[in-house]
């Protein structure tokens, strides 16, 4: 099986603990090569149900997998859980994809769009609703003036800080993939 290392493995915990709370990354980090039950509940100290509930989750948001052998004597089965990482790899990068797509939308529509604000600070306003309203402020009714440069400035790095940051994301993994 594939493992990712380090940034990777990084970044797919945080995407299993956004989607799956603490609890969740315990018990996934508690299966290394594949656990039973009894396995994940030494290693984690969990009671049962709980650790059932979390694997359901998990299952559930295509996170882990299982195996399961019957055992010819009871009859019952036993099942064996593992860490699927292709498939959390492929649902992480679709998300981060689409986050990714959505923010440089906004920053389209952000770059190109002007806001006018009041001497007091009261919420900037968009040119429409700034020019509808004969330039003052909808709040306070003080003239309203251009946005300073250096507010739209923080509001755009803001942006691309986070853009940046997911792209990192995404190019960690699309490295591991070649
Ligand atoms: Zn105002």
């Amino acid at each position: 099986m594939f493992m990712p290392e380090g940034k990777s493995l990084r970044g797919l915990y945080s995407f299993v603990s956004e989607r799956t709370g603490g609890d969740g990354l315990k018990v996934l980090k508690a299966l290394g090569d594949g656990a039973t039950d009894d396995v994940i509940e030494q290693k984690t100290s969990f009671k049962v149900s709980n650790i059932r509930h979390l694997l359901n989750v998990l299952h559930e948001n295509g996170i882990v997998n299982y195996t399961r052998e019957k055992n010819m004597q009871t009859g019952w089965f036993t099942y064996t859980w593992y860490f699927d990482v292709d498939r959390t790899t492929q649902n992480l990068l679709r998300a981060k994809r689409r986050q990714l797509a959505g923010l440089k939308v906004r920053l389209t529509k952000e770059e190109t769009k002007d806001f006018y604000q009041c001497n007091k600070k009261c919420r900037p306003h968009g040119f429409e609703e700034a020019f509808d309203n004969s330039f003052k402020c909808l709040e306070c009714g003080c003239r309203l003036k251009p946005e300073k440069d250096s507010h739209k400035e923080k509001r755009l790095n803001e942006l691309n800080e986070q853009i940046n940051s997911l792209q990192q994301l995404l190019g960690n993994f699309e490295s591991n993939e070649l």
